[in-house]
């Protein structure tokens, strides 16, 4: 068995695969998953029940809406200016790596950024602290968990302007309070399912005041009012995604799964702070759970270990190209077996190397 670290798209549970791809041979009488209309009532029951299931599971309030999208987390970099901030108005962003600068850069086509903190100097090793999100903002943006980086927000911003969260790496990897969110998005290829589908959780009353026409396929409205089946929708990633929530919520759900998940990153940050070869990347208290990222002592063993544990069984280890050394991305999906392993491996490196 490969275990793998890959940082997106990435693991999904095998039972997952395994009811996928049994959807593909004969979802209906015979007829695939790929080949039934978006229209009939048992794929309506499928975006009904995917629907659902988001609600359930993130215990979403009343007065939101939970669409089912397409265009990725990159897409709502544009949309959440062009529907939430009217013309000449400013919106806030804390700039956190990667992808919060291409959420900024995409507002300049609408109005104003205005980035009230920064952890560019260190390369985002850690998150701000220090900041004040004026109140006349239209809005605040910020991006939960940097999959890039290995940092993760672990006290929410407080403010009294709406609150908008790039949650494309950590959604439903912990338990949140939507009700403190106004929009959170995120590209489902982490912990939700394949890529090809984006999930928004969008508070009704925030909408409809921009002022602005916008196109129906980038209005939030068009899709809440026809139910996520404005046009045709990404059937079998919705379908893979139901699958995989239905996973989800038969393990206990977030806060069960959100015990595991902290059990692997403790047990991993663990042994790369006890094992003198390696080291982690960013400040302690902002460690993420969900991607984990480290170096070695002497970046000469960095690709003698690299080879180690690919030839045993370890895939998608490698840091992004702006970071280097090593990243672990250890989403919901991935057993703590394949952990332990991981540390298994990061030891006998040691012993051979002393
Ligand atoms: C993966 C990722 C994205 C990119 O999402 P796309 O769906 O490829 O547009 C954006 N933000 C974060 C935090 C991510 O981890």
């Amino acid at each position: 068995m490969r275990h793998n670290f890959g940082a997106g798209p990435c693991i999904l549970p095998q039972e997952v695969f395994k009811q996928a791809a049994q959807a593909v041979l004969d979802f209906k009488d015979g007829l695939s998953i790929l080949e039934i209309s978006h229209r009939t009532p048992e794929f309506e029951n499928v975006v009904e029940e995917t629907t659902r299931l988001i609600k359930e599971l993130m215990n979403v309030p009343e007065g939101y809406s939970v669409l089912l999208l397409q265009g990725g987390a990159s897409l709502q970099f544009a949309m959440v200016p062009m529907n939430l901030l009217p013309e000449g108005k400013t919106a806030s962003y804390i700039e956190t790596g990667v992808w919060a600068n291409k959420a900024i850069k995409e507002v300049s086509a609408f109005g104003k950024a205005n980035i009230v903190a920064s952890s560019k100097e260190s390369n985002f090793t850690f998150i701000p602290k220090d900041f004040t999100i004026p109140e006349d903002s239209a809005y605040f943006h910020f991006t939960s968990n940097n999959t890039i980086y290995g940092t993760e927000f672990f006290d929410f911003p407080e403010t009294s302007v709406p609150v908008v969260c790039d949650m494309s790496s950590d959604i439903m990897s912990r338990v949140i309070d939507v009700s403190k969110f106004d929009l959170i998005y995120a590209g489902a290829q982490k912990n939700i399912g394949p890529a090809g589908l984006t999930v928004v959780i969008v508070k009704d009353e925030i909408l409809g005041k921009s002022g602005r026409k916008i196109p129906s396929m980038l209005d939030y409205n068009s899709h809440i009012e026809s139910g996520s089946m404005y046009n045709t929708p990404p059937v079998f990633s919705i379908y893979t995604a139901m699958l995989n929530l239905r996973w989800l919520k038969s393990k206990g759900g977030v806060a069960e799964i959100e015990k595991e998940n902290k059990a692997k990153a403790q047990a991993l940050y663990t042994e790369i702070d006890r094992n003198p070869f390696f080291k982690g990347t960013c400040a302690v208290e902002d460690r993420s759970r969900m991607n984990v990222c480290f170096v070695m002592q002497n970046p000469e063993l960095e690709k003698p270990f690299l080879k180690f544990v690919e030839e045993n069984d370890i895939e998608g280890l490698k840091g992004h190209r702006s970071v280097g050394g090593f990243r672990a991305s250890i989403y919901n999906a991935l057993p703590i077996t394949s952990v332990h392993t991981l540390i298994e491996l990061m030891q006998i490196f040691e012993e051979k190397h002393q």
